[in-house]
């Protein structure tokens, strides 16, 4: 027997169907200790040829909320069974949105969504359909999943997450993204209505979203940068706000806003390698990463092979990744000058090392872990864990990504560690320090791209449209409206917390309805066998330390327009 999908109280929409506009909702994503989970509704209503109203609703991304949770669990559901283990993460809850095929109409009685739209591969905003689709397994429920619908490289990523590779294979079929060329629109919204999905510069394959009605186009960022330099861009791969028809709204994706001055390109975090490489000549190289960060590991690649040296990535995560960019259609040999497969891995490096064919010194080791996550390469140096580099006198580490607030504790640790063997361990601030240059850029835009971004507009459209935050918590959101006000917007909508619903139609935009949040599930890991992974969900107001992160911090919040500065 079915359990009865969870429902969600919604506030009614305040916009009656006849009127054509946009209603959008960021449901997670800001919040006070967390900047997952990135989840938006949006409807959309139009006006057809013969005067008829239409309308659809759409999810913009669907992520991870509580990273770096690694809370363990007991808990024991409504029909007695006890659920015990770790937990991986929590999701916006959309089963209220999904028709039951035995009804025909949602659990909820409110539309239902028509496609879910993932911007990127990151964990923030990806993996959540692949969890629904467990959690439907898991509880024997069966409800419609509409199409899910991404770049081909997000599609390759989803493909790859260890939930999905477990769920049955109709289930892995439906939370499949249909891959959409870059700009092509959403098939089957609507007449008037058109949803596009525009290539950024970010993530390979990063998306932004523009969305058009009769009344007006609304252009959701999503995660963006600029830089021309970026390995794995996309042709016509840009942040700029130019020349969109017809344009009202931006919402906006930055927790890097609050960056002044130009932030460095890829090139220059290239020159930066080139330089430690060189100056190190006798010295085995280890560059830690972001496994998702396969521009940066380009940029090593390159670096390492301008000076002479074989590039080794080592860890299955780097290895699923350039795979992963291969099928999306990028070629390392064209990017890079080595193709994937000659790039040696873990165990084949090893070989060659034990057979003489190679030496340490020879070596700039492509490894994960830059945010001190246990058992990946940094980690495994820094515990004297790792096959084949010891730290010590004959070592440097460099560590290219720059911290990020929850993880500042335990990278300070890993990285003393390194140091504390003899090794010469080198992040972005001891680069800059010791000469050689920047090796960090955040994924996100700072405040000069937003100036540069907003600088393409018609100064008139730039006074016009709205501007509207929508990642990061209350601090974040603040430094993104700082950054919004320098870059010349002159209508900002100033939103600290999730749920509030805003609408845009003929006769402007403003907050409408009270604000709101969804109920969210957590998925557990229940299996102590990582090779045989099992899940099990329970309601977020179930795990009380990751609950009250998405709680504002003012339980009043007031949603201000601020006009002019
Ligand atoms: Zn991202």
């Amino acid at each position: 027997m079915a359990n009865r999908p969870t429902q969600i109280q919604r506030t009614p929409n305040a916009l009656p169907a006849r009127d054509d506009g946009i209603v959008f909702t960021s449901l997670c994503g800001s919040n006070p200790k967390d900047i997952g989970g990135n989840c938006l509704l949006v409807d959309l209503y139009g006006t057809k040829s013969d005067g008829t109203s239409e309308h659809a609703r759409i999810l913009i991304d669907n992520g991870k909320y509580g990273f770096n949770a690694n809370a363990d669990i007991r808990y024991r559901k409504g029909n007695g069974k006890s659920v015990e283990g770790e937990v991986e993460g929590a999701f916006v809850d959309i089963r209220p949105w999904l028709v039951d095929p035995k009804t025909g109409v949602t659990p909820s009685g409110e539309p239902k969504i028509d496609a879910i739209l993932i911007t990127h591969a990151h964990q923030d905003h990806l993996p959540g359909p692949a969890y629904l689709a467990k959690m439907m397994q898991v509880e024997h429920q069966d409800l419609v999943i509409p199409p899910i619908y991404s770049s081909s490289y997000t599609a390759e990523q989803m493909k790859e997450l260890s939930v999905f590779k477990r769920l049955p294979e109709e289930l892995r079929d439906a939370v499949t993204p249909v891959v959409v060329k870059p700009g092509s629109a959403i098939p089957d919204l609507g007449e008037s209505i058109s949803v596009k999905m525009q290539p950024v510069n970010h993530t390979p394959g990063a998306r932004r979203v523009l969305m058009s009605t009769p009344a007006g186009s609304w252009l959701h960022t999503a995660d963006t940068k600029s830089d021309p330099t970026q390995p794995f861009r996309e042709p016509g791969a840009t942040m700029s706000f130019g020349g969109i028809p017809d344009l009202k709204v931006i919402s906006a994706d930055s927790t890097s806003a609050g960056k002044t001055g130009p932030q460095p390109s890829e090139t220059d975090i290239g020159r930066t390698l080139s330089r430690i490489i060189k100056d190190n000549g006798d010295k085995t190289v280890v560059v830690g990463v972001l496994g998702t960060n396969m521009g940066r590991v380009a940029t090593v690649v390159r670096a390492a092979l301008s000076e002479g040296r074989t590039p080794v990535l080592d860890g299955s995560s780097l290895r699923t990744n350039a795979k992963s960019v291969e099928n999306a259609g990028w070629s390392w040999e064209e990017t890079c000058g080595i193709e994937r497969r000659d790039i040696p891995d873990r165990r084949r490096v090893q070989a060659l090392l034990d057979d003489g064919s190679l030496k340490l010194s020879d070596l700039v080791v492509i490894t994960t872990g830059s945010f001190a996550q246990p058992n990946t390469g940094l980690d495994l140096i820094a515990s004297g864990r790792h096959p084949f580099v010891t730290a010590g006198a004959d070592v440097v580490v460099v560590n290219s990504q720059g911290k990020i607030p929850n993880v500042v504790e335990s990278v300070t640790a890993m990285e003393s560690k390194i140091a504390a063997a003899g090794a010469l361990m080198i992040n972005p601030e001891k680069s800059v320090k010791l000469g050689y240059g920047p090796l960090h850029r955040s994924g996100h835009y700072g405040e000069e791209e937003l100036k540069a971004a907003a600088g393409d507009m018609d100064p008139d459209v730039r006074e016009q449209v709205t501007f509207v935050p929508v990642h990061g918590g209350p601090d974040l959101i603040a430094k993104n409206v700082e950054a919004a006000h320098v870059a010349g917007f002159k209508n900002i909508l100033d939103l600290p917390v999730n749920g509030v619903e805003i609408t845009m139609d003929r006769d402007g935009v403003r907050e409408s309805g009270e604000p709101h949040l969804p109920n969210m599930f957590v998925a557990v890991q229940t299996s102590q066998d990582w090779r045989y992974p099992r899940w099990d969900f329970v309601p977020l107001k179930a795990v009380p330390s990751l609950a009250e992160s998405l709680t504002p911090v003012d339980p009043e919040p007031e949603a201000s327009l601020a006009l002019g500065r």
